[in-house]
This record gives structure tokens, C-alpha cells and sequence, in this order.
């Protein structure tokens, strides 16, 4: 947009607040007399500001968050404020800041809300301003080609629109009016409100925008980012039944649909197989980790030496020469209860392909157990980029089962890692 004006005298411009002026290119000055610029506290030269978010006028907000029943089939991140329908939604100004020296999971933890994280974390979104609500926070969403999300709208109207419309480009995804969105005054929370199918790969971001539209002038009051999805990464992983002593570990109810959910929003394709042939371990193995009683006699697992239990189970693994195509498998060894672990992965990151699991297990502790694999701390591991309150997410990394509620999701900040 240019703006020209022309005036024949003297411009005054007089304000008793500040005056801010910003380009996103440059600011020229010309004078065919003196410039002059003068002030009390002096002249700075130096790295310019950001540029403000831009503003509007909408007198409507409409907020996207996943439905409630969202297993995280797609990716969903967004600035965090409590308004979801979702069992676990706190919001991140609450829960983002850091542990003291003892670590999260102990009852005598502390943890301290740290605002300038929070701020750190509330620039991965994108944003803008409704000067009637205050900042947007614009949700990040992962859909890969032929994928689907499902929304639900937490709605303010200040002065009803005439109308509202969704804009986005066609070619790209196909967006289904569920529910039509509530338009008269006050706060609304409507479900399902909009299907978004996603038709094919884009490589660079694409907005999903709502639209009011009042005495025909159209403004913007809701926004979703769909990030590119065009380079998928793709990973196998390999199952492994271990058995010991007549028994060995199995698959979980849920835990593959988890894992695929949990992937798929970072944009990565596991592939994800069963070995058929269970490995045996017994004698020597079992000497050497299964040394534990209880005080009727049932042994069970020692895991005070638990590291080297991953070595020792891709030695008995790859002892067959027949298993060398799985080389490059992220290794997933199931073996059976345990006293006191769910699993274990053999290091967060570092190359780290071997994870253990127990059949005490959760459904969701081998997605766990390989995202740690993959790079992950836990949410409330001071060594994350961010640190989240314990058992406050619904995040695959917090151990929020431990309350029964699920975890299912990752952050944009994750995706970046595991992808
Ligand atoms: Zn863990």
C-alpha cells in the first residue's frame, strides 16, 4: 500500500507519548535545505526492532484448537491458554519455566514459571494484532498429504459480522464447513467446526485464514499456519519379542497407531514392522540381569545395571546373520515385566537406535522410549528447549499417564528435532 501526501507549508506533528515509525525496507530523508535532529538523552545508532506485529480492526476472534477427540492424528501446536476442550490444556504461562536442582519426578521437586521463557516460547508462532482482543497466536499445524484435521472454535464477538468465510488456496486443501460458527455477541465454543484435508505436498507455509466480512469491508479474525510438508523423512523400525524363561514381551493395544500419530506430526513416515522370530535369552543373560527376589521367590529384573542391557540384546540379535538388514532399524526389544521400568531408551540422541520395553508397560512408553532415542528430553527435563511443568502436558514426553490422562502430542519446537 503507498500513501502519498502533499502539503504546500509547514507539517507539525506533536504527541506527549512516544512515536515509532517502522519500515520493512528503507527510510529515506531529503531536504533541500538542513536536516536537523535533536534531543535530550541523545542520538542512537544500533540494531533495529522488530517490527511490530500488524493490527486490526476485527471486532471477532475465532481461536482453532484440535477437537476433544484428538488423538493426535495431525500435528497441533499453539500458544496454550486453557480454552480447549481437551482433558489436559493448561495454559503455558502457567507451566513454562524451569526445576531446581532436584529433578521433576521427585515430590520435593520446585519448579519456578519463568515469563521470559514463556516469551521465548510465544515466538514460535506467528501473531498478529485484533485491537479489540489483543495478540493472535497463530496455531501450527502438520498435515501431510491425504491427512485430515478437525477443528473445534473458541469464538468472541464484540459486533456481529454480516458474514465469514475461510480463505486458503483450493488447489492446495479442501476445507468442509462442519458446523456454521456462532456470529451473535458474547463467547462461544463451537465443536467440529471445519474439516481441513490436506491434497498434496507444499513446500513453503501455508495460511488458512477466517474472514468477517461487515458493510463490505473483510478483516481477518482467525488464522491457522500449515507448515510445509513436503520433505517427509522416513524411518523403520523394527519390534522385537525377547523371550526369557518361557515368557517374552508383545505388542501393545494402542501403542502403534501412537507412535504413527506421534511421527506423522513431525513429518515423519515410520515404518514400522513386527519381527516375527522372537530372540531367546536365558543361561548367562538371565544370570545377568534377572537377579532380583521377592519375598516369595519370584524372580524378576535388576536395573541397576540397565545400560548395557541394549548392547547385550543387539549382541544376541545380530549373533544371527540373517538380522544385518535391520542395521539401521531403530530396535525396539520387548521383553516382559520389570520391577520398577516401563522402558528405557539407550541414550536421548547421540545416533541412540535400541530402546527396551516392558510388558508393564503403557501404551504409550515405546513412542516415548523412541523419541528420547530420537532427541528428546522430557518436557520437564531442564535440558529441553523448554521445560514444562510435571504431568501438565499431553505431551508424548511428559509422564502425565502416571495421572490417567493420555499423551499423544509433540510441539513444533520437537518436530523440528525429530525431524
Ligand atoms: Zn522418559
Amino acid at each position: 500500500m503507498t500513501k502519498v501526501r502533499n502539503v504546500g507549508g509547514k507539517i507539525t506533528e506533536t504527541t506527549k507519548g512516544n512515536d515509532n515509525s517502522f519500515a520493512k525496507e528503507n527510510i529515506t530523508y531529503n531536504s533541500q535545505k538542513k536536516i536537523s535532529f535533536t534531543s535530550d538523552k541523545g542520538i542512537k545508532h544500533g540494531k533495529p526492532e522488530t517490527l511490530p506485529p500488524p493490527e486490526l480492526p476485527s471486532k471477532c476472534k475465532v481461536e482453532f484448537r484440535p477437537s476433544k477427540s484428538w488423538q493426535g492424528e495431525f500435528g497441533f501446536d499453539w500458544c496454550r491458554i486453557g480454552d480447549s476442550q481437551l482433558p489436559v490444556d493448561k495454559p503455558y504461562s502457567d507451566i513454562v519455566g524451569k526445576y531446581g536442582a532436584i529433578y521433576a519426578t521427585s515430590p520435593s521437586a520446585v519448579f519456578t514459571i519463568k515469563p521470559e521463557l514463556y516469551q521465548r516460547h510465544l515466538a514460535e508462532y506467528e501473531k498478529f494484532v485484533l485491537s479489540a482482543f489483543g495478540t493472535y497466536y497463530v496455531p501450527n499445524l502438520s498435515l501431510m498429504k491425504g491427512e485430515i484435521a478437525v477443528l473445534d472454535a473458541a469464538i468472541e464477538i464484540k459486533e456481529n459480522p454480516d458474514s465469514m468465510y475461510y480463505k486458503y488456496d483450493k488447489t492446495v486443501f479442501e476445507v468442509k464447513i462442519l458446523e456454521k460458527l456462532s456470529n451473535t455477541k458474547g463467547k462461544h465454543f463451537n465443536d467440529k467446526v471445519l474439516e481441513i484435508k490436506c491434497l498434496k505436498e507444499f513446500s513453503s507455509k501455508q495460511k488458512i485464514e477466517l474472514i468477517a466480512t461487515k458493510n463490505k469491508i473483510d478483516n481477518k479474525i482467525g488464522q491457522i499456519n500449515v507448515l510445509p510438508n513436503n520433505k517427509v523423512k522416513e524411518i523403520d523400525i523394527l519390534f522385537i519379542p525377547v523371550e526369557h524363561n518361557g515368557s517374552s514381551g508383545t505388542i501393545k493395544g494402542k501403542e502403534i497407531t501412537i507412535l504413527t500419530n506421534a511421527l506423522k506430526q513431525a513429518y515423519v513416515k515410520g515404518n514400522i514392522v513386527r519381527h516375527k522370530e522372537k530372540i531367546k535369552v536365558g543361561g548367562w543373560w538371565y544370570d545377568l540381569f534377572f537377579t532380583k527376589k521377592d519375598d516369595k521367590g519370584v524372580v524378576s529384573m535388576e536395573t541397576s545395571n540397565i545400560r548395557s542391557i541394549h548392547r547385550a540384546l543387539d549382541d544376541v540379535f545380530f549373533k544371527e546373520k540373517d538380522n544385518e538388514i535391520y542395521k539401521n532399524h531403530y530396535r525396539v526389544y520387548m521383553l516382559t515385566n520389570s520391577t520398577s521400568l516401563n522402558g528405557m531408551a539407550e541414550d536421548i540422541g547421540k545416533n541412540a537406535k535400541v530402546v527396551v520395553v516392558y510388558n508393564n508397560r503403557n501404551d504409550s512408553t515405546a513412542p516415548h522410549e523412541l523419541m528420547h532415542a530420537m532427541g528428546l528430553y522430557h518436557t520437564f527435563d531442564n535440558d529441553g528447549l523448554f521445560t514444562y511443568k510435571f504431568q501438565n502436558t499431553d505431551n508424548i514426553m511428559d509422564y502425565t499417564h502416571q495421572v490417567g490422562k493420555d499423551r499423544f502430542s509433540t510441539n513444533t519446537w520437537q518436530w523440528k528435532i525429530l525431524n
